[in-house]
């Protein structure tokens, strides 16, 4: 039977790695910005900022590549008063008009790809492929809300009742929605949850992750070029500390939509829950402790194959990474050594070249904690493989080298380790269930990789464990829109899925209307 779900829309097509014509004029685009930008809030009748914050290029701080000014709590209660009095004018539009100006935006985005991917490049450290799926899953993103907006909001739903009622239900903004997002999918998850939100007939407020701060400042730019008005979305680049302190603690915000750590997610959930207003709708995707599961069934080339994208593609900077291969011991010392030989091919350098597997980490702060911990893992555990880097690139950007470590288990770890490491624990043939019982103990629920060619066991696996994303026999990250929707339980995350059939439905409130006619 035709999927009810189906909706009429393609996924963006990115770039042809494989046509020289394609790679050149994408070169020759992305070269052609080379900045430096500047920033600012984007608040209507706010008075100009005077903090202002110089943004350097990670793989390189001697580079600066613009500077932004941040809000104060002064802004954010204009913003706050702006976006109250414009949201039941949005709201009131036809959802195809808001979904329509959606779609152009994504247009727009397309057409103008190699400046975000410049920004992407520079401000997030984004080595090219990575840059380019960014722009493809940010479009695919606006075109799935605006989709979803049409059929979901469309017209309101015919119930039955009596003779001579009418009954209908309609799909309505909430009111005030606060989007707090990551550097990590700078533009995707920014536009993402701030495209679902005006999907639905919000006024956003927009709070990009203070690292890249210029990315969602050009985005909320082409959103209002592309017809959503100023005063429904706005932007407020700065400090967590300052302004999302300041939005959350809010009684006027009806809603955040939130990714980034499972610490700032509960302190989020604190912040709304003490204030004196309506409760608000918190949608959160957090952190993950995500393991790879091998048997001996599986084929080891393509364990490593996967391994090495799920753990090291992005720095290792995604929630869903593997950061643990759970390897069965018959097979563990020939995947271990074929591991540390596919490692010692990792290229680490320069985000811009297109032979770069791995750029910079983000900032440095990110990279102490990665030092801390491999200097633990060092003392503590067996190393399997250290990518060497050039010391030029550690004199000036934040580059930290891919390893791997053969660990006991996975209470080793007591926290989520957000970059290019890679833990290995081997496995016994009749342990499966220990496995398992590993992976729910560690109380996320994020992304899950089984590598088996036993039905059985991959049947066992994927009905015992606690993920939201499980993926057999490949990698477990890039989740596609509309393909994969992501998102995990338990302390990785809220729900619902971002990409999936029911993500605006969080964002809107239900109203219905009975007339005795
Ligand atoms: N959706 C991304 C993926 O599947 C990860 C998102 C994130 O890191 O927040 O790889």
């Amino acid at each position: 039977a035709p999927n009810p779900n189906a909706v009429s829309r393609k996924n963006s097509m990115g770039v042809n790695f494989s046509n020289d014509n394609e790679l050149k004029a994408m070169a020759e685009a992305v070269n052609a910005h080379a900045g430096p930008w500047t920033a600012e809030p984007l608040v209507p009748g706010a008075a100009a900022g005077n903090v202002t914050v110089p943004v350097t290029n990670p793989a390189d701080r001697r580079q600066r590549v613009g500077s932004y000014v941040s809000a104060d709590a002064a802004t954010v209660d204009i913003a706050l008063k702006n976006a109250l009095a414009a949201q039941p004018g949005w709201d009131r539009l036809p959802a195809a008009s808001r979904a329509a100006i959606l779609e152009h935006a994504a247009d727009l985005l397309e057409a103008r790809r190699g400046e975000f991917i410049a920004l992407c490049v520079r401000e997030a450290g984004k080595n090219l492929p990575d840059a380019i799926a960014e722009i493809r899953e940010a479009a695919d993103f606006l075109r799935y809300y605006a989709a979803m907006a049409r059929r979901l909001f469309g017209q309101p739903e015919q119930l039955p009742g009596p003779t001579g009622e009418s009954n209908q239900l309609f799909l309505n903004g909430r009111g005030v929605f606060v989007s707090i997002s990551p550097w990590n999918f700078p533009l995707a998850i920014f536009l993402g949850q701030v495209s679902a939100a005006l999907a639905a007939g919000n006024a956003v407020i927009a709070k990009p992750a203070e690292q890249t701060s210029l990315i969602g400042h050009l985005a909320v730019k082409l959103l209002h070029e592309a017809g959503v008005p100023a005063d429904v979305l706005q932007f407020v680049p700065g400090d967590g500390a300052v302004v999302g302190v300041a939005l959350t603690k809010d009684p006027r915000v009806a809603g955040v939509a939130f990714t980034g750590s499972t610490d700032t997610a509960w302190a989020i959930n604190r912040a709304l829950a003490a204030r004196n207003a309506p409760i608000a709708a918190l949608i959160a995707e957090t952190g993950g402790q995500n393991a790879m599961i091998a048997d001996s069934s599986a084929l080891p080339e393509q364990i490593v194959k996967d391994v090495i994208a799920s753990a090291f593609q992005s720095a290792g900077q995604r929630c869903s990474a593997a950061r643990v291969l759970f390897v069965q011991d018959d097979i563990a010392d020939k995947v271990i050594a074929m591991l540390a030989g596919a490692m010692a091919e990792l290229q680490v350098g320069d985000p811009g070249l297109l032979s770069t597997d791995l750029g910079p980490v983000i900032d440095e702060d990110a990279l102490k904690i990665l030092v801390d911990h491999a200097a633990r893992m060092d003392r503590e555990a067996k190393k399997i493989a250290e990518v060497t880097l050039d010391p030029a690139r550690t004199e000036h950007g934040s580059f930290f080298a891919p390893r791997a470590y053969e660990i006991a288990s996975l209470d080793v770890l007591q926290r989520e380790i957000f970059g290019p490491v890679l833990h290995v624990i081997r496995w016994k043939a009749n342990d499966l269930a220990g496995v398992v019982e590993q992976i729910n103990a560690a109380g996320y629920g994020l992304t899950l990789g089984i590598h088996s060619r036993i039905d059985d066991t991959v049947d066992y696996l994927a009905t015992h464990t606690r993920v939201g994303n499980c993926y057999v026999n490949r990698n477990q990250i890039g989740a596609v829109v509309g393909v994969q929707p992501f998102g995990g339980e338990n302390l990785s995350g809220t729900g619902p899925k971002a990409g999936g059939p029911h993500y605006l439905l969080r964002f809107a409130t239900e109203r219905t209307l009975t007339i005795n006619t």
